[in-house]
């Protein structure tokens, strides 16, 4: 997100960004996605991975921007910052940016469903009663899930367009609100619950005590990104984090822990929601 915001700074500046040598192409799906935003500003894209960057073709194009890497990011845009609670108020160069993305990407979104993505590798939702993945439950209440790794991003955006609600569980995934409407609000659940230590203490490392119980450390919460991701972009979020874990003896991170999450609760909020919009004139 923070890589597009720089390039709609230089966009803004009547910069024309024919090619672009991106830096650590990891290709993690998030990867992907980023690189298939690019692909929608910029005409050309390279990698800067040794078996493709020095390919004798590449070599002759000019390099006219680099992209950062994430730690540089991190700190040209004080991006710990992000990750911790802030004041942040609507950011009206962002909200521009992501208006004239859309525009240039064919994204005309509507307010007419609500969604559910759930993660099949970690943070995976699944109801506190029956212990099925939560979307069982949702779709019989006319929810719209999904889960992303099945997607290509240009499905992901097409998934989420025409929210008026997008739930998620924590994850990259919650990037995808800039594809939302305006009105959209984000439902993300978290797994603020039980955060105990990070880095993980001697007790959790060693499993004398599973991820799910106490070691006294209270480490602060690291995963304020998306609500201050909606505080600049001025959406509503509301977080989750009534939640239980799965007990999972393989689950060595406690960022990684599946979500019980009590989906009567869940419904019941969705839908008050939903209530609130109708009488919304915004
Ligand atoms: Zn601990």
């Amino acid at each position: 997100m923070m890589e597009l915001l720089e390039i709609w700074r230089l966009v803004n500046k009547n910069s024309n960004f024919d090619h672009m040598l991106l830096t650590d192409f990891e290709h993690l799906p998030s990867d992907m996605w980023r690189i298939y935003i690019l692909s929608h500003i910029v005409k050309n894209l390279y990698s800067s991975r040794p078996s493709t960057a020095y390919h004798p073709i590449i070599k002759t194009f000019p390099r006219e921007a680099t992209l950062y890497t994430p730690e540089i990011l991190k700190i040209h845009f004080k991006w710990f910052e992000c990750w911790n609670p802030t004041n942040y108020g609507p950011n009206q160069e962002l909200i521009n940016f992501t208006k004239w993305l859309k525009v240039k990407m064919n994204v005309f979104c509507t307010t007419n469903k609500i969604t559910f993505v759930n993660r099949k590798n970690s943070r995976k939702v699944f109801d506190k009663i029956t212990n099925k993945p939560i979307e069982e439950v949702l779709m019989l209440y006319g929810i719209e899930c999904c889960y992303f790794e099945d997607k290509t991003p240009q499905e992901q955006i097409d998934f989420v367009k025409d929210s008026k609600i997008m739930i998620m569980a924590h994850g990259s995934g919650l990037t995808n609100m800039i594809f939302t409407h305006e009105n959209c609000e984000i439902i993300e659940i978290s797994n603020r619950k039980y955060w105990y230590c990070d880095p993980l203490c001697d007790k959790h490392r060693t499993k004398q005590l599973s991820l799910n119980e106490s070691c006294g450390t209270k480490s602060p919460y690291p995963n304020y990104d998306y609500i201050n991701m909606c505080k600049l972009l001025n959406k509503h979020h509301h977080e989750i984090s009534n939640v239980e874990y799965t007990q999972d003896e393989n689950c060595i991170r406690p960022m990684d822990r599946n979500i019980l999450v009590d989906s009567s609760d869940l419904i019941r909020s969705v839908f008050q929601i939903v209530k609130q919009q109708k009488f919304q004139v915004r």
